[in-house]
């Protein structure tokens, strides 16, 4: 069997392709001589699978796709708490180039040009040479990217001769004392970041990346935390998208990062990043086709974030077999806090005395440590009212197995708690 999915992709790049409206973006004079034409898309799960169609592996500029994974190093470097000194976390409904700052100076969010900047100057420390921060960020998109990428220098040349704009924003936050370096250094850094050279598949596996709470999911080093990529997600979703972020967030649902060459990711935090190329743009910058192609998947695989499909895959109580001296829960799939109430509920509901009880979790496939700390209540519970409670769990998921009143929740075999005439 053949995985259709690659297949799928193509369809709908094909539902797209006669789409020609917008404009390839012509203020930085290289990019203007993009082939307009080029399509393409590729899609990575959280579990390292790769897919792509269409013109996959044209190289381009990553631009403002490489705010939000700048921002995560700035994050993992030093802490929200130090990187909220110099920018904020709210939206900013303006254009990515505004000079916007906000009462105290400080710009509004990463993901426009004068965040991006500060950001930019964050990494490796105040003190770090242009080219020493440059590597740093190379060095980290390459990890991101499984593979070595490389700064465009005639891309990054060509944005440097009509820079007036990046220079007049990086004056201003001089001039606040936000940033140290001089315009023109914090200018070069930033566009130097903007230059880096890659291709959907790449940009795929770096949103995957984020998507997997910082493991890079093909190569599986362990890159950033998870609070950062979820910060970052969090930022992307309000602010990603410019002063077209509500509207995207509406009808798209899924957190994403445009840039000015043409690409477009979004991360679906647990379940897998997606980015498309396609060089003309809309008034706010972001690509024309890339926006349908993400509302195409987002309505068709039922990607919204907000969609209230999104329940537990399935329900966290397999089954539940019980004699008058026995009871055995069959837990399963990803226990988090949804699930951990529906299984509490269970256990309410069924007002277990006097019995060996066990929760089996053989066919969990995750526990979130509120899953951990609320069935161990639960289960103490049961224990003080007259049950025998025990766990199933040769895989180890409950980590930490002492209970609130003292005691060690003793572990069990399956076996000894096999209800007559019941198959296991
Ligand atoms: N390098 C570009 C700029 O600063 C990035 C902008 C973008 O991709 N939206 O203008």
């Amino acid at each position: 069997m053949k995985t259709p999915i690659p297949f799928y992709l193509d369809k709908i790049l094909n539902s797209v392709r006669d789409e020609d409206g917008g404009e390839v973006a012509d203020y930085i004079p290289q990019l203007a001589e993009a082939n307009p034409d080029q399509l393409g898309v590729a899609l990575c799960s959280v579990t390292g699978h790769l897919y792509s169609a269409g013109d996959a592996e044209n190289r381009f500029t990553i631009q403002s796709i490489s705010k939000p994974f700048i921002y995560a190093l700035a994050l993992q470097e030093l802490g929200l708490n130090e990187v909220c000194e110099v920018v904020g976390l709210e939206p900013s409904g303006q254009a990515f180039n505004e000079l916007s700052l906000a009462n105290d100076h400080r710009p509004v969010n990463p993901m426009i040009n004068a965040g991006a900047i500060v950001v930019n100057q964050l990494i490796n420390g105040v003190d770090s040479s242009v080219e020493d921060r440059v590597e740093r960020i190379r060095s980290y998109v390459s990890k991101l990217a499984g593979r070595e990428v490389d700064v465009d220098k005639r891309l990054c040349d060509s944005e440097l001769e009509n820079a007036e704009r990046n220079l007049s924003i990086a004056h201003m936050l001089r001039s606040y004392g936000i940033i140290q370096d001089d315009a023109h250094d914090a200018v070069l850094s930033y566009v130097s970041q903007c230059a880096l050279s890659i291709d959907v598949r790449d940009l795929a596996v770096m949103s995957a990346t984020l998507a997997n709470g910082g493991r890079q999911p093909v190569t599986g080093e362990k890159i950033l935390d998870a609070d950062v990529c979820r910060l970052t997600l969090a930022v992307m979703s309000s602010c990603g998208m410019y002063d077209g972020a509500g509207r995207w967030m509406a009808e798209v649902g899924i957190p994403a990062k445009s840039g000015v060459a043409g690409g477009l990711i979004g991360t679906l935090p647990g379940q897998l990043g997606v980015a498309t190329l396609s060089p003309r743009l809309d008034e706010q910058g972001n690509s024309v086709r890339g926006t349908a192609i993400f509302q195409e998947l987002s309505s068709d695989m039922g990607l919204h974030l907000m969609s209230t499909d999104n329940r537990f895959g399935v329900h966290p109580v397999r089954s539940v077999d019980e004699d008058d001296e026995t009871a055995i829960i069959r837990l399963q799939g990803h226990i988090n806090f949804t699930a951990t109430e529906a299984i509490l509920h269970e256990l309410e509901e069924r007002q277990f005395s006097e019995k060996r009880l066990a929760l089996d979790f053989s066919q969990v496939s995750g526990l979130h440590q509120v899953g951990r700390r609320m069935l161990k209540e639960g289960l103490r519970r049961l224990k003080e009212e007259g049950n025998e409670v025990a766990l199933v769990d040769d895989n180890g998921l409950v980590t930490d197995r002492a209970m609130s009143d003292g005691t060690v929740l003793p572990l069990a075999d399956k076996e000894d708690y096999v209800i007559a005439g019941e198959e296991v």
